[in-house]
């Protein structure tokens, strides 16, 4: 348990290091939101915000922290929440449509099965491919700007080191990630 005061200090220490960030980092006009959560992470939705989790704001340096406020404004100036979405919508209607001529020889029953198993799959493929091409793109943008706000180079590869090495769908290898933004 945390007395009242100490959490309150916790706090504001939060919103000073996203204030500070805000100064040095050019994101004056971007909301960002601290999320209650311990995990080291930060996300966007389609609302242009920044949601940013206490377990990040609490462990990381603070170029670690620059280099993770950057790798989201970067999903946000480039769109890539809305153009996942497009791109996938228009690969699933494409497929349905190839898929409609095939196996007429199936009951309709088969048939449908068949579709939307496929249609689900190219979905999550495309989806797969195209966010860990974004997540690439945000990386670079993040170490750009990350040198240009006088960070060095090291948060990138600093955050990363603390990400398991996990597979995941939606974002590349830590090791591919650690090698694209090095010069
Ligand atoms: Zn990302």
């Amino acid at each position: 348990m945390y007395s009242s005061s100490e959490g309150s200090s916790r706090e504001s220490k939060r919103k000073k290091k996203i204030k500070k960030l805000k100064k040095r980092l050019n994101l004056k006009k971007r909301d960002i939101k601290i999320v209650l959560d311990s995990t080291i992470n930060a996300y966007v939705n389609n609302d242009n915000k920044i949601y940013v989790n206490t377990g990040a704001l609490d462990n990381l340096d603070l170029d670690e922290l620059a280099f993770l406020l950057l790798h989201e404004e970067s999903h946000i100036e480039s769109g890539h929440v809305e153009k996942n979405e497009r791109v996938r919508k228009e690969v699933a209607s494409e497929v349905a449509s190839e898929l409609s001529g095939v196996w007429s020889s199936e009951s309709g029953f088969l048939k449908k099965i068949f579709s939307s198993l496929i249609v689900g799959a190219a979905g999550v493929a495309t989806c797969s491919v195209v966010s860990q091409a974004f997540e690439l793109e945000a990386d670079i943008n993040a170490q750009k700007k990350l040198q240009e706000a006088g960070f060095g180079e090291e948060g990138g590869q600093k955050l990363f080191k603390r990400f398991n090495k996990g597979f995941s769908l939606s974002h590349p290898s830590v090791e591919l990630r650690k090698n694209i933004i090095k010069k």
